[in-house]
This record gives C-alpha cells, structure tokens and sequence, in this order.
C-alpha cells in the first residue's frame, strides 16, 4: 500500500517566506493525484518536500504509512520525474535508465530485465543504443520516465514533465501518462499549471492558490461548478 498523506504541511523558505501554509492532502493507493494552480502557489515546493529535497517546516508527510519528515530521497521509495529530465548525454538510452540500479548493486540480469520491459512499454526498445541527443523531445520524455519506472518505486513524482514539449506532444504524451498509470497503477502526483492536462490526468485533483489548497475533489466535480 502506498498512500500519501499530507497533513498541515508548512514551508518557510529561509529568509521568512511562507510558500506552502498548511496543507492536507490524501492520496489513496494507485490514485493520480494532479496539483494545480498558478505560476507560484507552491506546487513545486509541496512536490519536493514529497520527494525530500526540501525539508519541511511543519506537519507531516506519510508515506505509505511511514512519517518521511527526516528519511533521505534515496530511502522513501519514490521516483521523480523531471521538467528538464535530467539524461546523462554521454550515456546511451539503456545505460540511462540502468545507471541507478547498478548504484544500488542490482545484478546485470535484473537491470536488463527491468529496463527492456519499460522500454517495451515505453516503446524505446529500438533506441536503446541511442544517445539522448539523437532523440526527439518526446523520446527523451520517455526515457525520463524509464528511468523512474525501472525502479519500481511505490510513488512517481512528475514536476511539470511535458512543459517542455510543444503542444501536439504534450497532447500525446499525456493520453501516454494516463495509460501508462492504468497499466501500472503506481500512486502518482503530477504537477502542472495547465488545467486541461490536470482534468485529463487527475483522479484527485488539488486546487493551490498561495501556499494554500483551495478546492480538492475529482475534475467534473471541480470544473463543473457554476
Ligand atoms: P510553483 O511550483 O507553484 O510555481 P514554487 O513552489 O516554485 O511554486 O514557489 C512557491 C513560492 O515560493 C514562490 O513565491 C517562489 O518564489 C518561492 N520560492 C521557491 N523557492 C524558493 C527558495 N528557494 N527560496 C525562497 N523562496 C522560494
Ligand atoms: P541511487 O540508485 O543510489 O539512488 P542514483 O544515482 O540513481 O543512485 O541517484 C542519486 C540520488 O538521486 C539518490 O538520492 C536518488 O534517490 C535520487 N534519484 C535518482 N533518480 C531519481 C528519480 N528518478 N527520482 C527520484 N530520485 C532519484
């Protein structure tokens, strides 16, 4: 089981500045949960504190029944996703998604295994050789996301994974995502600023303004609002 459980989370930036004031947030097990909001609500920082490269000013965070607050990112069964996607470009695609397994001393055999089913999922098995400078945008997405799924984790983190891409494969990719979650069912939170992409990807959707949650229920409930 991996629920994550937000509860009166707060962050102070070193300086004074209030980014997130006491947040709540329940993630069932295999939920999508999509935070949106504003460039500057927060949703960034509440996703780190999630990932443990921010440290928290206050409350808790429950990972699948477990208060993270002090645990390393290394130790909290999670694996992000990031805006920039950060490949290692001297690295083929294969030894892109293996590099984190072979730092934990997995066998060759299990990497193998591992990393040739999420590129058959991911459709890349005929790129892995490549270099990540002789991929498309999307490609390069989906190896990002690879190197996540090899893991295994109990929680994807995804911090705004498509703002990079231009706006056909956002599209795409996106309806990639969704299928990618039924498939794997792992618990998720995604940020975006771009509502349509959160309608489309939330089971649970978190409205942020200003370090708050303003509204948190599924999309149709949320949007249909008069
Ligand atoms: P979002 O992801 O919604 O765009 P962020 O979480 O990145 O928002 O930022 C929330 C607020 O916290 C913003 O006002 C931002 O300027 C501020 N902030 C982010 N990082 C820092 C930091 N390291 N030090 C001080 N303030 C920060
Ligand atoms: P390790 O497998 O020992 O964690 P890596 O080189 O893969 O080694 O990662 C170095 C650091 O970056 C670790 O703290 C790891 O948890 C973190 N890290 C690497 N990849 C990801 C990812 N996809 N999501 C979250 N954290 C990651």
């Amino acid at each position: 089981m991996a629920n994550v459980t937000l509860r009166n989370v707060r962050k102070t930036y070193p300086g004074g500045f209030e980014a997130i004031k006491g947040v709540n947030v329940d993630v069932g097990d295999g939920q999508f949960c999509v935070l949106v909001g504003p460039s500057g609500c927060g949703k960034s920082t509440l996703l780190r504190m999630v990932a443990g490269l921010e440290t928290v000013t206050g409350g808790d965070i429950d990972i699948g029944g477990r208060v993270v607050n002090q645990v390393e990112p290394a130790d909290r069964d999670i694996a992000m996703v990031f805006q920039n996607y950060a490949l290692y470009p001297h690295m083929s695609v294969y030894n892109n998604m293996a590099y984190g397994l072979r730092n934990r001393g997995m066998p060759e055999a299990e990497i193998k295994t591992r990393v040739e089913e999420a590129a058959r999922i991911l459709e890349l098995a005929p790129m892995l050789e490549r270099k990540p400078r002789q991929l498309s945008g999307g490609q390069r997405q989906r190896v990002a996301m690879g190197r996540a799924i090899v893991r295994q984790p109990k929680v994807f983190l995804f911090d705004e994974p498509l703002s990079n891409l231009d706006a056909k494969l956002r599209i795409a990719m996106r309806v990639e995502i969704r299928k990618l979650q039924r498939r794997l069912n792992t618990t998720s939170i995604y940020v975006t600023h771009d509502q349509l992409e959160a309608m489309t990807l939330a089971d649970i959707l978190v409205v942020m303004n200003g370090g708050q949650v303003e509204q948190v229920g599924n999309p149709l409930d949320i949007y249909e609002k008069p």
